[in-house]
C-alpha cells in the first residue's frame, strides 16, 4: 500500500501497552506507518490502538508473550495478515529481575533471558522472511546503559549487552537484503519500569528521579518521547546506510 509516491510501512513494537513501547508506536503511526501494538495481554494493548487508529492512523492490538515461539509466529502470521508485511522490528519488551548474584534465582536469570534475548530472537526471526522478501527491513532492539555494568542486574545486563551482540551480527547477516539492524541502549526513562525500582530500593520515585537527573549532563530524566525519536531515525527509509550501530540515548555520554 502507498501514500502518494511513499510505501506504508507496517512496523511490529513488542512491550507497546505502556512505557517506551507505547510511545515508540504512537511515534512509528505519527510517522506514517500501520503499528502492530504486541503485548502479554491484547487488552491492554487496545488503548494504545484505539488511540493510534482515533488519531487518523492504523494500528492492531495483539496478545503475545515474546518468549514463545508459537505465540509469536501467530502474532506475526496475524499481523501479516491484518495489517501487511512487517517490514519494522522494535524488540522492546522488557522486564527486571533484579538482585545480587547470591540472591538471584536461577528461574529470575532465565527469565530475564528469555523476555530479552531469547524474544528478540524469536520476533526477528519471524519477521525477516517478510524483510528480506521486500528488499527492505529495520530491526531496532532495546538494549540499555546496564550493558555496561549495573549492581544487582547481572541477568539483565548480561541480556542486555547481548542484545548489542545479537544487534551487529544480525546486522552482517542481514545488511545485503535491504535489511539495517540497529540498537538503542537507552539511560534513565520515567515508566513504570523504573518506578517499580524506585519501590523496590524503597525510595520515592522523585527522589530516584532527581539522583538520576543529577547524573544527567542535560539535567533531567528521560521520557518515552525520547527514545521514540531516535527509534524514528533508525526505522526511516533515509536510514539505509545506519547498521549495526548501538546509540546510548542517556542525556550525556557513555562507553
Ligand atoms: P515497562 O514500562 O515495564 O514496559 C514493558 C512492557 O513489556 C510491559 O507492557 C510488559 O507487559 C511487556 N512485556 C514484558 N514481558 C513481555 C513478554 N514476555 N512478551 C510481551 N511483552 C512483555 O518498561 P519500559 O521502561 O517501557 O522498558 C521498555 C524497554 O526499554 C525494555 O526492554 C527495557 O529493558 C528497556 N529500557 C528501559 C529503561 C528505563 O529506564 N525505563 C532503560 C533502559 C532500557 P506486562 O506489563 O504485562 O508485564
Amino acid at each position: 500500500m502507498t501514500t502518494g509516491q511513499q510505501r506504508v510501512r507496517v512496523a511490529v513494537v513488542t512491550g507497546a501497552a505502556r512505557g517506551i513501547g507505547a510511545g515508540v508506536a504512537r511515534r512509528l503511526a505519527a510517522d506514517g506507518m500501520a503499528v502492530a501494538v504486541i503485548d502479554l495481554d491484547e487488552s491492554a494493548c487496545a488503548p494504545v490502538a484505539e488511540e493510534i487508529t482515533a488519531a487518523g492512523g492504523r494500528a492492531l492490538a495483539v496478545g503475545a508473550d515474546v518468549s514463545d515461539p508459537e505465540q509469536v509466529e501467530a502474532a506475526v502470521q496475524r499481523v501479516a495478515g491484518e495489517l501487511g508485511a512487517p517490514t519494522v522490528v522494535v524488540n522492546n519488551a522488557g522486564i527486571i529481575r533484579d538482585n545480587l548474584i547470591f540472591k538471584m534465582s536461577v528461574e529470575d536469570w532465565d527469565t530475564v533471558m528469555a523476555v530479552h534475548l531469547r524474544g528478540a530472537f524469536l520476533v526477528a526471526k519471524a519477521c525477516q522472511s517478510y524483510m528480506t522478501r521486500e528488499g527492505f527491513g529495520r530491526i531496532v532492539n532495546l538494549s540499555s546503559t546496564s550493558a555496561l555494568g549495573n549492581r544487582g542486574q547481572t541477568n539483565y545486563s548480561a541480556a542486555k549487552a547481548g542484545v548489542q551482540g545479537f544487534t551487529k551480527t544480525l546486522a552482517i547477516e542481514l545488511g545485503k537484503f535491504g535489511v539495517t539492524v540497529n540498537a538503542i541502549a537507552p539511560g534513565f526513562i520515567e515508566t513504570e519500569m523504573t518506578a517499580a525500582t524506585a519501590a523496590r530500593t524503597g525510595i520515592s520515585f522523585d527522589e530516584l528521579k532527581s539522583a538520576a537527573s543529577a547524573q544527567a549532563a542535560v539535567a533531567r530524566t528521560g521520557r518515552p518521547e525520547d527514545i521514540a525519536h531516535a527509534v524514528s531515525f533508525f526505522v526511516s527509509e533515509g536510514a539505509g546506510f545506519t547498521t549495526g550501530q548501538v546509540l546510548y540515548v542517556a542525556g550525556g555520554p557513555c562507553d
